[in-house]
């Protein structure tokens, strides 16, 4: 049942062999560049150069670099290929690489790679610094095969035991999702540098894998490596998501006591961490403490409070930034609105929502007006709520219909409910999610017949349920629960123990409700088994007395589990942070941050 943090499996299968064997490509011709004055009339550049006299070399491509730039600069938008064919003598790697450089730089990754692609077709071989660039545009196309290609390109070339070369192959498959082929990458690797550690725990994180990057960045110490500012970024972000405060804290020291330059990257990274770990306090130090700070700076401490449930905080953080001439941007009033929301403040939301638009000229998305929706209908407003997804100026996603439809549960709108239900699985029929909230609807006013039929539905679509997942950390390991049946006879007898003792406090397992509120999770039974509730009990059992336990849940809290934890930690005298899938709840003697609204 419980997982401490283990080491990754390494045997992968390699991704270049198999293209190798079989690679169509053509051998790399080396192509000596001739100067004939024939190619130097086609070179309006080199107007003024005496007839018949060859310019030195470095003149020539000189003129030709600034021509690129000239080209890049004024956003040029025509193909690349002009050049190729206007200066197909001329062109060497050199030139390629500075245009692919260009290119990449600028965002214009098609183009990027296009010049690598003619490259091979006039015969220019790429050097070892030309790769990164491409790789990066390939990874941000996520251009897999080509990728891959790219790579059997590199290792026919005897370019793969570059440090550079084989980190940016680590990059590559890291940012598409090719976790595995990053890593074996990665072993393969002759000669590695705290870069190429960088671009593999950036890989994990990026593949959403925090428990592997965490024993990754272990292992480059073990490896006597050297951290970086780069490597705190990535693993912070590990921290955050995972809510691995302790070592978030470790790491903090680390940067103090190693000189780590506390920039604006980094800085923001701490304080990122520090609010999604919910430690309100550590997070306002952390802002503090920085000297310079940037419209993300902001936005993190800004929406750091608005997810602990400090509203207030979040709206005179904003008014902070407007002092400081920041310009905030749409993340900036994401977490404005999401502060009103937490807060219920229905006209403040309004304002910003306005201003959003009126003083700053920036156009709402979905996330702002998802806000909304949750705001006027949190608030009862329904006629209001349903006129802004009625005339909202993008095309209503299955979030809108999804917290319309949370908010009619919340007030028991059947009628609406309904409604927003049928728009939802018009738009996701296989999401298990959004039959069990109308199940919900239908529990509290007690329509069986209704909720026999959407499970005969659910039953007919064989829809599968997200599995409910909690982690909790204690000293500095994270252990991991799923919501389950079958526990260790301790742990149940424990769960049996806690129950018996918030029963004598009013706790009762709210049957009629508890029964279909069951969430996503995946046994209607382990309602009294949800893995929050296993983390909880483990934590108990396994932490210092009187202090504060940090779980992390994966889905939304169900109502039973939150009763659950204001009794415990009334009755165990214990602080709770709880994260789910949308916001905070910090237990303390018997009441929740949340306010009962979630
Ligand atoms: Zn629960
Ligand atoms: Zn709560």
């Amino acid at each position: 049942m419980k997982r401490p943090l283990t080491l990754i499996a390494k045997a992968r299968g390699s991704p270049v062999r198999a293209y190798l064997s079989a690679s169509a490509l053509p051998e790399t011709r080396r192509r000596t560049p001739e100067w004939g004055g024939a190619a130097l009339s086609r070179n309006p550049l080199a107007a003024g150069t005496r007839a018949g006299a060859a310019p030195p070399w470095l003149a020539v491509q000189a003129a030709l670099m600034s021509l690129v730039d000239s080209r890049v600069r004024s956003d040029w938008w025509d193909s690349p290929s002009s050049l190729f064919l206007q200066f197909d003598e001329p062109i060497d790697s050199k030139v390629c690489r500075h245009l692919i450089r260009r290119y990449t730089g600028q965002g214009k990754h098609l183009h990027s790679v296009f010049v690598f692609v003619q490259m091979q077709r006039v015969g220019v071989r790429p050097d070892s610094f030309t790769f990164a660039p491409v790789l990066k545009s390939v990874a941000r196309l996520c251009l897999r095969e080509m990728g891959r290609s790219v790579h059997a390109y590199a290792a026919k070339a005897n370019f793969d035991g570059d440090v550079y070369v084989g980190t940016s192959l680590v990059n590559f498959y890291g940012g598409c999702l090719l976790i595995g082929d990053a890593h074996q990458v990665f072993d393969e690797m002759g000669e590695r540098n705290s870069v190429s550690w960088n671009a593999l725990i950036t890989g994990y994180t990026h593949n959403r894998k925090f428990a592997e990057a965490l024993d990754l960045f272990r292992e480059m110490q073990a490896d006597g490596v050297e951290p970086t500012e780069v490597t705190m970024v990535g693993v912070l972000s590990a921290c955050a998501h995972l809510g691995a405060l302790s070592l978030g804290k470790w790491i903090h020291e680390y940067i103090d006591c190693h000189g780590l330059s506390l920039n604006e990257f980094l800085g923001t990274s701490l304080v990122d961490m520090y609010a999604k770990c919910g430690a309100v306090m550590e997070m306002e130090k952390a802002f503090v403490a920085m000297r310079i700070k940037n419209v993300y700076t902001w936005n993190a401490l800004i929406s750091g409070f608005a997810m602990n449930g400090r509203g207030e905080a979040a709206l005179q953080a904003f008014s902070r930034m407007m002092m400081e001439n920041l310009k905030p941007d749409g993340v900036t009033f994401l977490g404005i609105l999401c502060a009103c929301c937490h807060e219920g403040l229905v006209d403040e939301g309004k304002r910003y929502f306005r201003i959003m638009k009126d003083e700053f000229g920036l156009c709402p998305g979905i996330e702002h007006y998802g806000c909304m929706v949750d705001l006027l209908g949190q608030a009862g407003l329904f006629s209001e709520a349903l006129h802004l997804v009625q005339n909202m100026d993008l095309k209503p996603d299955p979030i809108i219909w999804r917290t319309l439809l949370g908010a009619c549960r919340t007030h028991r709108n059947v009628p609406l409910g309904r409604y927003a239900a049928r728009k939802l699985l018009e738009l996701e029929p296989t999401n298990a999610d959004n039959y069990v909230l109308l199940s919900n609807i239908y529990a509290q006013d007690s329509m069986w017949d209704e909720i026999a039929q959407l499970r005969a539905m659910m039953n007919q679509k064989a829809l599968a349920k997200v599995a409910g997942c909690s982690s909790i950390e204690i000293g500095n390991a994270v252990y991991e629960f799923i919501a389950s049946d079958c526990l260790k006879p301790e742990v149940h007898d424990l769960l049996d123990d806690i129950r018996k003792e918030l029963k004598q406090v009013g706790y009762a397992a709210n049957t009629g409700l508890a029964l279909y509120d069951i969430e996503e999770e995946e046994k209607e039974s382990s309602v009294a088994f949800h893995s929050e509730k296993i983390a909880l009990a483990f934590g108990l059992i396994r932490s210092p007395p009187g202090s504060t336990l940090r779980i992390v849940k994966n889905l939304r809290v169900c109502q039973d589990c939150h009763v659950f934890f204001k009794l415990v930690s009334l009755v165990y005298k214990r602080g709770i942070s709880l994260r789910d899938r949308n916001q905070f709840h910090h237990f303390a003697g018997g009441s929740c941050s949340c306010r009962d609204h979630w």
